[in-house]
C-alpha cells in the first residue's frame, strides 16, 4: 500500500495554504476537502480584511483561488470526508466516507468549526424553512421580508449588514446590552437605517405559520423574563462556532473541543500538525488561518526530512522527553 507524506483533512484557508506549501516543498500532498469545500469562507459574501486584496473578494472566489494556487504547485484534492483516523500507528491511517484507507507520514488537521445552533424550539424543524446560518447562501430568498439576526459578534453584525441589501427590516436581537463585534462593525450596524436592536434578549421559540415555514420569533427579556412575539419570516443565527473535533477526540489532546497545538502548530503526537480554527478559538481571521497553515506545512516539511534519518519510534521518544 502507498504511503502518502502528508494528508490535510479539511479546504479552509488553513488547509489550502498548507497544501500550497508543501506541494511548493515536493511532498505531494493529498487534501480532503470534507462535506464542504471551503469551509466557512465559503460562505462569506465578502472579505474585506485579506490583506492584498484592497477592494475586498467574495468569500467563494477567494476559496477558488486559494485552491488554484494549492492544485498549482501539485496538491491532489479529493472530495471525500474522513471518518476516522489512527494517529496511534505509524504510518497513521485515514478512512473515508467514499470507503478509501489511506496511510500517511504525517497529517495536517484543518477541519474548522461549524456554526453553533440555539438549541430552541422550532430551530432543527425550520431550518431551511426560514432558520439560517448563511445570510449569503440564504438572503436572497427575504426579498422585502422582515428577519431576525441573533448574537452580537462580528459575525452576526456583518451578515445583518448583509442582509439589508434584501430584507425590508433586520432585527437583531442580543443578549446583552452590549455588543461584543469590533468598533467599526457596531458603527456600520447602528447607524444602517433599516436594523433596529433589541437588547437583553433571547429568543424563547422559532414558530412555524400554517405554511410550515417561520412567521414569527418568540423573544424572552433576560432581566424582566417577559415574553413577547415578533413576526419574522427568516431567522438568521450566528452565535459562534464549534470546533470540528469529535474525529480526533481521545486521540490528540483537546480543551473545550480545540486541538491543542504549541507554538508551531505541533500537536501532542509527532506528525500531526493543526492549523486555523480547529486549533485556534481566539483570533479566527482568514489572515491568521492562512499563517497557521504556512506554519504547520513548514513543520510537516521538517519532520519529513527527520523522518528520513531517523525512526518515527525515536522521533517519539525525543518529543516525549522534551
Ligand atoms: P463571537 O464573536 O463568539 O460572537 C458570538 C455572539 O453570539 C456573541 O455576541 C454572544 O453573546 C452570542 N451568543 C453566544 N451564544 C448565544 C446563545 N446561546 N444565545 C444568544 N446569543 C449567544 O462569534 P462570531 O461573531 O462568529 O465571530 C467569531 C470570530 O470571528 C471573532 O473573533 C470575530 O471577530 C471574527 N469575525 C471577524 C469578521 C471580520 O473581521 N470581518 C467577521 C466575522 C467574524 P455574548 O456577546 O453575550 O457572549
Amino acid at each position: 500500500m502507498t504511503v502518502e507524506n502528508v494528508i490535510i483533512i479539511g479546504s479552509g484557508p488553513a488547509g489550502f495554504t498548507a497544501g500550497l506549501y508543501t506541494s511548493r516543498a515536493q511532498l505531494k500532498p493529498l487534501l480532503l476537502t470534507g462535506n464542504e469545500i471551503g469551509g466557512q469562507v465559503a460562505l462569506t459574501y465578502e472579505i474585506e480584511n485579506y490583506p492584498g486584496f484592497p477592494d475586498g473578494l467574495p468569500g467563494p472566489e477567494l476559496v477558488e483561488k486559494l485552491q488554484t494556487q494549492a492544485e498549482r504547485f501539485g496538491t491532489r484534492i479529493e472530495y471525500d470526508y474522513v471518518t476516522e483516523v489512527d494517529l496511534q500507528q505509524h504510518p497513521f491511517v485515514v478512512r473515508t466516507q467514499n470507503g478509501q484507507e489511506y496511510r500517511t507520514k504525517s497529517v495536517i488537521v484543518s477541519t474548522g468549526a461549524t456554526p453553533r445552533k440555539l438549541q430552541i424550539p422550532g430551530e432543527l424543524e425550520l431550518t431551511g424553512r426560514g432558520v439560517s446560518y448563511c445570510a449569503t447562501c440564504d438572503g436572497f430568498f427575504f426579498r422585502n421580508k422582515e428577519v431576525v439576526v441573533v448574537g452580537g459578534g462580528d459575525s452576526a453584525l456583518e451578515e445583518g449588514l448583509f442582509l439589508t441589501r434584501f430584507a425590508s427590516k433586520v432585527t437583531i436581537v442580543h443578549r446583552r446590552d452590549e455588543l461584543r463585534a469590533s468598533k467599526i462593525m457596531r458603527k456600520r450596524a447602528l447607524e444602517n437605517e433599516k436594523i433596529e436592536f433589541i437588547w437583553d434578549t433571547v429568543l424563547a421559540s422559532i414558530n412555524a405559520g400554517e405554511n410550515g415555514a417561520v412567521a414569527s420569533v418568540t423573544l424572552k427579556n433576560v432581566k424582566t423574563e417577559e415574553l413577547r412575539d415578533l413576526p419574522a419570516e427568516g431567522v438568521f443565527i450566528f452565535i459562534g462556532h464549534k470546533p470540528n473535533g469529535e474525529l480526533f477526540s481521545g486521540q490528540l489532546a483537546m480543551q473545550d473541543g480545540y486541538i491543542v497545538t504549541n507554538r508551531t502548530m505541533h500537536t501532542n503526537i509527532p506528525g500531526v500538525f493543526a492549523a486555523g480554527e480547529i486549533q485556534d478559538n481566539h483570533f479566527r481571521q482568514v489572515a491568521t488561518s492562512v499563517g497557521q497553515g504556512t506554519m504547520a506545512a513548514m513543520e510537516t516539511e521538517r519532520f519529513l526530512a527527520e523522518l528520513e534519518d531517523k525512526r518515527y519510534e525515536e522521533i517519539k521518544a525525543e518529543m516525549a522527553g522534551a
